[in-house]
């Protein structure tokens, strides 16, 4: 069988060790996994309740995701049609790259950011366009200077994985007034629910002035909804009726679109676990002060922690064989904010490691 011929530059996605092959792996009983960025607190009450009510499994799922679609809708004050359903982000990453993305064609984003992006555009033959972050931020400038008649897609992940850095309001509507409309701007905000900082940029109503903006949101962080898959996109409505011939019939199942549902009427758990998350993401801010860590203020659940000299991957592996799993870097960790007890017992075995040892 031979394969597009660019495949063999990517390898398939590797999740890591789940907490049951760490316990066997190392002998142990108890495993915190900080290296997902799953919401720690599960989710909301509701969503149990919501799908337990669901008998009809052998009926395929409502294809155009009609409840969720109308409650999303009002939620953010769009239309209907603004809206496009997918099975987690990932899949509507795969969509967007599938439907606009082909050889000649480039895509424009940071070279330290979430991956898919650059995954799909190679599996469809497209040009990478990477620009390196600026002191941990995504450099709109320059990103800028990179676009020209075959760039289809900038990728903006704000806040950005794996770094939490973000993008504010005066950037973001600055570069959105230099880019051509033939661009599609994909702010994904997968984290968007985490956010404190009072300049990140409200995207939603931008659209009624950006035709090419288009904008990513997930149940699968604040809302505690990953094991699901389901994500959404909020763009033109010209562009999602476009979109549309590539999203596969059915992608999104009837538990993940009641559970959404359920979720989203659930604002206080969202509230909660958002106002919880501030708290503890605090905490490893001093931590990494107090300690004199390298590290990048974070808006997300998640913190990097710059240790370059320290060999992230050594000290990922000792953080494991203690029970802690986090994500490993070129130039540092990623460590989700889990609970309190959790990012104690992190705090304190990182302590050992990286202050201690060398
Ligand atoms: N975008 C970003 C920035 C992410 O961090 C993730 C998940 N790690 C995704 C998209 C995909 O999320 P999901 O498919 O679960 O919606």
């Amino acid at each position: 069988m031979k394969v597009k011929s660019q495949l063999s530059t990517l390898t398939a996605y590797s999740p890591g060790l789940t907490s049951e092959q760490v316990k066997r792996k190392y002998g142990l009983t108890e495993i915190v996994k900080l290296a997902s960025n799953e919401n720690p607190y599960g989710s909301s009450p509701l969503v149990r309740q919501a799908i337990a009510d669901i008998d009809h499994f052998a009926i395929y799922p409502e294809g155009r995701a009609l409840h969720i679609r109308r409650a999303v809708a009002d939620h953010l004050g769009v239309d209907e049609n603004q809206l496009i359903f997918s099975s987690g982000l990932d899949e509507l990453i795969q969509m967007i790259s599938r439907a606009l993305l082909e050889k000649g064609t480039n895509i424009v984003t940071a070279a330290q950011t979430f991956p898919q992006y650059r995954h799909h555009a190679v599996i469809e033959d497209a040009q990478i366009r990477e620009v390196p972050l600026k002191n941990g931020v995504y450099d709109l400038d320059t990103m800028a200077k990179q676009i020209d008649a075959e760039t289809k897609i900038v990728w903006i992940c704000n806040p950005n994985n794996p770094t939490g850095t973000y993008v504010n309001s005066t950037e973001v509507e600055k570069f959105l007034q230099s880019v051509p409309s033939h661009v599609l701007v994909v702010m994904d905000e997968a984290y968007y629910e985490y956010v404190t900082a009072a300049d990140y940029p409200e995207t939603i109503p931008l659209l009624n002035k950006y035709n090419n903006l288009f904008v990513l949101r997930t149940f699968s962080k604040a809302y505690g909804l990953a094991s699901l898959r389901i994500g959404y996109g909020v763009g033109a409505t010209s562009f999602i009726k476009q979109l549309e011939v590539v999203r596969l019939p059915f992608n999104t199942s009837t538990l993940a679109q009641t559970a959404a549902l359920a979720a989203l009427e659930d604002q206080q758990f969202v509230e909660k676990s958002v106002k919880k998350n501030a708290m503890e993401r605090q905490k490893y801010i001093d931590f990494c002060t107090r300690h004199k860590l390298s590290y990048y203020p974070s808006q997300g659940n998640f913190i990097f922690i710059n240790i370059p000299s320290k060999d992230p991957m050594k000290v990922s592996q000792y953080l494991l064989e203690n029970g802690l799993i986090v994500r490993p870097f070129s130039n540092g960790i990623r460590i989700t904010v889990g609970t309190k007890d959790e990012n104690n017992k992190l705090r304190n075995v990182l302590k050992n490691k990286v202050l201690i040892s060398t």
